[in-house]
C-alpha cells in the first residue's frame, strides 16, 4: 500500500497524461465530433467559459444551456464498462473519482442555480453514434421538441454521414 502522497502523485501524473493525450488531438475527437455535428445542424456556441462553474465544453448563450462531453472514465459514468478502477491503491482512487463527482454535481447544481440548463454527453455514446448522442442531449435541454422543427437541412443519415467521412469512424449501429 503507498502513502497517500504517493497515491496523489500517481493520480497526478495518471491526469497529466490524459490532458497531454487530449491536447496532442487523441482523445479530443469525441469533443470535435460534437462541435462539428452542433455547427452542421446550424447552432451558434461558445467553447469552455471560464467564468461559468466547471467550465462548461459547449455553451449556447440563446438557450441558456450548456453541454458537458463527460469521458466516461475520470466523470465515472454510471454502469458504463469504461469507468474501471485501477486494482493498485484502489481506496485511494475510489476516493479521488468520488470527488471528481461530487464537484461536477456542485457545478451543475451552481449551474442550475444561476438559470442555466445542464444537460451531458458521454463519451462511449459518442463514439457509439456521435448524431444520436447530440440530439439526445439537445432533447434532454428542451432544445429539440416536437414543436421544434430539425434545426438543419441536414438529415440523420446525411450527418452520420458528415460525421463519418470527416472523423472517420465507424459505430456500431
Ligand atoms: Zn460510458
Amino acid at each position: 500500500m503507498k502513502s497517500d502522497v504517493d497515491a496523489n502523485a500517481d493520480w497526478r501524473k495518471a491526469k497529466r497524461s490524459w490532458n497531454m493525450s487530449r491536447i496532442r488531438g487523441k482523445d479530443t475527437k469525441p469533443e470535435l465530433m460534437v462541435r462539428s455535428i452542433l455547427h452542421r445542424m446550424g447552432y451558434r456556441f461558445r467553447l469552455n467559459r471560464k467564468d461559468l462553474p466547471g467550465k462548461p465544453d459547449i455553451v449556447f448563450p440563446a438557450y441558456k444551456t450548456v453541454l458537458f462531453v463527460h469521458g466516461c472514465y475520470w466523470h465515472r459514468h454510471k454502469s458504463c464498462k469504461n469507468a474501471t478502477t485501477p486494482a493498485n491503491n484502489r481506496e485511494f482512487w475510489i476516493r479521488k473519482f468520488a470527488d471528481t463527482v461530487q464537484r461536477d454535481m456542485r457545478n451543475q447544481q451552481d449551474l442550475r442555480k444561476m438559470g442555466w440548463i445542464v444537460a451531458v454527453i458521454w463519451e462511449c455514446h459518442i463514439r457509439r453514434d456521435p448524431v444520436l448522442a447530440v440530439t439526445n442531449a439537445l432533447i434532454d435541454a428542451g432544445m429539440l421538441t416536437d414543436d421544434t422543427p430539425y434545426p438543419t437541412e441536414l438529415s440523420i443519415e446525411q450527418l452520420r454521414t458528415v460525421v463519418r467521412e470527416r472523423f472517420n469512424v465507424g459505430w456500431k449501429r
